[in-house]
């Protein structure tokens, strides 16, 4: 049969301290290749997904009650954040979460820390050519920089694991409209130029639905609509839905 999608969530139920019903039925799937947005509003279980993903949900007391996430076919069960991260699998986090007192290009080699040495100096290369801007910034603390330059930090240290999947949650978050076409223009361009595979969780739903080929929208634990991006686009009840969020 044809592969399996890089990553599918199937009918997953996820629970915070065995009480809190942060998702309780979402299937979704992400094939190899594609960009695929998860909308929603505050607190509809977006970024507890991208945890159970990335294997930080138990530093919550979260779990995977039922269903399952699973990796080029492969059920991650318990798996570790290190060994996600081998397998493809990189986090751009909410609130960018940089050391604030390092500098950008100690931030920025932290993403390699499963890299040897020898590959770190050709990765940090790739980063700073696609953030020119922190090429010039390396030697700068990174609290210093603006919202939009510590954003493309959080990007760039995601990328010195040479991920094939990279989550992104809600990196416009908090910053100027100018700088977040910069930021999704570099994201549309991962996908095109270099085949990676996107998964973006935003509330800004218009610009994501600009770039994603899949949008789920999700409310209250559970999708509640999902589509080709095109189609989603031109949907009044997705218009009329985000007319109170944008
Ligand atoms: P946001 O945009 O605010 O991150 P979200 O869609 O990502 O929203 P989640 O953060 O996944 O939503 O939260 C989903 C639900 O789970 C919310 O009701 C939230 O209060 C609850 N929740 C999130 N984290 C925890 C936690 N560590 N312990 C208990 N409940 C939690």
């Amino acid at each position: 049969g044809a592969a399996p999608p890089l990553l599918e969530i199937r009918n997953a139920r996820i629970v915070y301290d065995h009480a809190v019903e942060a998702v309780r039925e979402v299937s979704l799937s992400v094939p190899q290749g594609s960009v695929v947005a998860l909308l929603g509003s505050n607190g509809a279980g977006k970024s507890t997904l991208l945890k159970a993903l990335t294997g930080t949900l138990a530093l919550e007391d979260g779990e995977v009650e039922k269903g399952a996430i699973l990796l080029d076919g492969e059920d991650l069960g318990r798996t570790p954040t290190d060994r996600i991260v081998a397998r493809g699998v990189s986090l751009v986090p909410e609130g960018r979460r940089l050391f604030a007192n390092l500098t950008v290009e100690d931030n920025i080699t932290m993403g390699g820390h499963l890299k040897g040495a020898a590959d770190l100096a050709r990765l940090r290369a790739q980063v700073y050519d696609l953030f020119p801007r922190l090429a010039e910034r390396r030697r700068q603390i990174a609290g210093y920089l603006s919202g939009g330059e510590q954003q493309m930090v959080a990007v760039g240290r995601a990328l010195m694991a040479e991920p094939r999947l990279l989550a992104l949650d809600e990196p416009s978050l908090g910053l100027a409209p100018l700088i977040v076409d910069q930021i999704y223009a570099t994201v549309a361009r991962l996908n095109a130029e270099f085949g990676m595979t996107i998964l973006l969780v935003e509330q800004n739903a218009m610009q994501a639905m600009e770039i994603a080929d899949t949008v789920y929208i999700m409310e209250n634990g559970r999708i509640v609509l999902d589509g080709p991006a095109e189609q989603m686009r031109g949907n009044l009840d997705v218009q009329e839905y985000y007319l109170g969020f944008s």
